[in-house]
């Protein structure tokens, strides 16, 4: 059987232009990064109609048993092309934590992949690169300020904003800094997130052009002053700098999947502290490229499918005309209980008890009055009888539950499945937020965790119920919230699998993200820089003397 990436260096890719002529993009529209790579300037389509139809890629609680969304997405979308649409693919750029970490990147897998995928796995057009430079410029602009003298009177000891590295490193979660004397700054303590936390990687994903952008930027919150009053760039003036740093970043990315249906690659924020969805630049050129945007959102429905519908929708301007919620029968065994060694072989009852998470996701994602598809991601040893039984399961719920092999067959493999998203988008449908803009932040978590999650009610360690006050008082107590919450579980607990329900949701504090424009409320030990397993994807990487790479999954 041959690897992923033996799959993509065999493949034959078009020349992006060509990708682009068939979009219709102008010679000015396109920047190309090498031969098979373009970066999009739509400057000129920017009020150009979102006609195009949304579909919202999502899935169960993710498990190490794997779910395969990027690879459905991909897959669907070859499966439109093959069915004589013209769909335009949306997903968010891959970070090399996890590319060196667990074996995984995120350009699908099997005959369903982005390509060219090392490019695309490792540094791509250098967005992260730039992201990364952007966040640490600030890092160092705001030490240095306190090395000159501090006039903005800045607490050292409340400063919020970390440093970034695109890569799993836990020795730099907490750190030291100015050691070493008078000339060498102000000692305090500091840390690492991985750049996709980064508050600047939501924000580029957020944000509609270069002046929004900037305006964000301002925004941000990066400390308090020693009276506890925030402290944002605009007070540092240094907005017009950092934007600079990213004014090729904040323009998407064209490549081509394997069978060369155009995919709009652009951002990667995270889905559990961010809104885990790519840029909502990249998503609006695909509903107006195309007659089929395909995106998706990270995690599971819980996570990234509530955030998409709850914060990045409203942005969009462009409601899902469907929502793809993607399952394999070897995650629901697991949910079911069954060990992850025994998954190969068929349990109708642990698939049956595993079910109930499926169904809780297509219950909170009908909530919001789209029309839903269940798909199946085929694995080799799924048996005819586990499949029925998943197919008979979703009717309750006046779902399909359509069978899709494109890790195997690539878009001929999920023919079906596209045909069932094509019905599905005619379906009449009245798109019904969760919440109101104007509710109150503890309305709207509470609104997530009793109608999203299935938990009873939330409870506020004494550390946020203070937040809450502090953020009254300055009028941040009715803006959006992200629940940085485990992705295993639709608790805050990661072993409970399955859908528990009746639960308390424990919220530890809150980090305003002015910037990007929301509230993130911290549930558990939500870790913003993940560390390596023992035995890391990187030890399997190669490149041999004609460049040739081996080992990147
Ligand atoms: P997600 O987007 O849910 O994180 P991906 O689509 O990136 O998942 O897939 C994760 C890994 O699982 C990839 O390496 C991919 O090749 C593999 N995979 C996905 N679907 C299948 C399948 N049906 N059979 C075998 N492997 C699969």
């Amino acid at each position: 059987m041959l690897t992923d990436i033996e799959i993509a260096q065999a493949a034959e890719i078009e020349p992006i232009v060509k990708i682009a002529e068939k979009l219709g993009l102008t010679e000015d529209e396109i920047e190309q990064y090498g031969k098979y790579k373009a970066k999009l300037d739509l400057s000129n389509r920017k009020d150009a109609p979102l006609d195009g139809k949304l579909i919202l890629v999502t899935s169960i609680n993710p498990t190490p048993a794997g779910e395969g969304k990027s690879t459905v997405t991909v897959g669907l979308g070859d499966g439109l092309a093959a069915i004589g649409k013209k769909p335009v693919i949306a997903l968010r750029e891959p970070s090399l934590g996890p590319v060196m970490g667990m074996k995984g990147g995120a350009t699908g897998g099997g005959y369903s992949q982005v390509i060219p995928m090392d490019d695309i796995n490792l540094h791509f057009t250098g967005d992260f690169h730039a992201l990364t430079s952007a966040h640490n410029t600030l890092a160092a602009l705001i030490d240095n300020h306190l090395h000159q003298g501090n006039t903005l009177n800045l607490d050292p000891r409340r400063i919020l904003w970390k440093r970034v590295l695109d890569i799993n490193d836990r020795a730099l979660r907490n750190i030291v800094i100015g050691m070493g004397g008078p000339t060498s700054g102000v000692v305090r303590e500091d840390g690492f997130d991985i750049t996709v936390a980064s508050e600047l990687m939501a924000i580029l994903t957020l944000s509609t052009d270069l002046t929004d952008l900037k305006a964000r930027i301002n925004r941000i919150v990066i400390g308090y002053t020693y009276d506890k009053a925030p402290v944002t760039v605009a007070d540092l003036g240094v907005a017009g700098a950092l934007t600079v740093l990213l004014k090729d970043a904040i323009k998407p990315n064209l490549v081509q999947t394997l069978a060369h249906t155009p995919v709009i690659i652009h951002g990667g924020p995270f889905a559990n502290i961010a809104q885990g969805t790519n840029s909502i630049q990249a998503t609006r050129a695909a509903i107006q490229l195309g007659d089929y945007a395909i995106t998706e959102g990270g995690f599971g429905a819980d996570l990234g499918g509530e955030k998409f519908l709850d914060i990045k929708t409203p942005l969009l301007g462009k409601t899902p005309d469907t929502i793809v919620i993607v399952a394999t029968i070897r995650a629901l065994k697991l949910h079911g209980g069954k060990p992850l060694k025994e998954l190969n072989t068929e349990d109708l009852a642990a698939l049956e008890a595993g079910l109930a998470n499926l169904g809780k996701h297509i219950q909170s994602m009908q909530r919001f009055n789209v029309p839903v598809v269940v798909a199946i991601n085929q694995f080799t040893a799924d048996t005819d009888a586990e499949i029925k039984l998943v197919q008979e399961y979703t009717q309750q719920f006046g779902v399909d539950a359509v069978l899709a092999n494109v890790w195997g067959q690539g878009g001929q493999g999920a023919l079906e499945l596209a045909q069932a998203v094509v019905d599905s988008c005619e379906k009449a449908s009245e798109f019904t937020p969760l919440y109101a803009a104007d509710d109150e932040l503890t309305t709207k978590i509470e609104k997530i965790v009793t109608e999203i999650y299935g938990g009873r009610d939330i409870e506020l360690a004494p550390k946020a119920k203070t937040q809450l006050k502090q953020f009254t008082a300055q009028g941040w107590d009715k803006l959006p919230v992200v629940m940085a919450k485990t992705q295993y579980s639709l608790s805050d607990n990661a072993k409970s699998l399955g859908a528990p329900k009746d639960f308390t949701i424990h919220i530890r504090e809150f980090v305003p993200k002015l910037g990007a424009g929301f509230i993130v409320a911290m549930t558990g030990n939500i870790l913003t820089m993940p560390g390596l397993p023992k035995v890391p994807a990187a030890n399997n990487i190669d490149i041999d003397e004609n460049g040739k790479i081996t080992g990147l999954f």
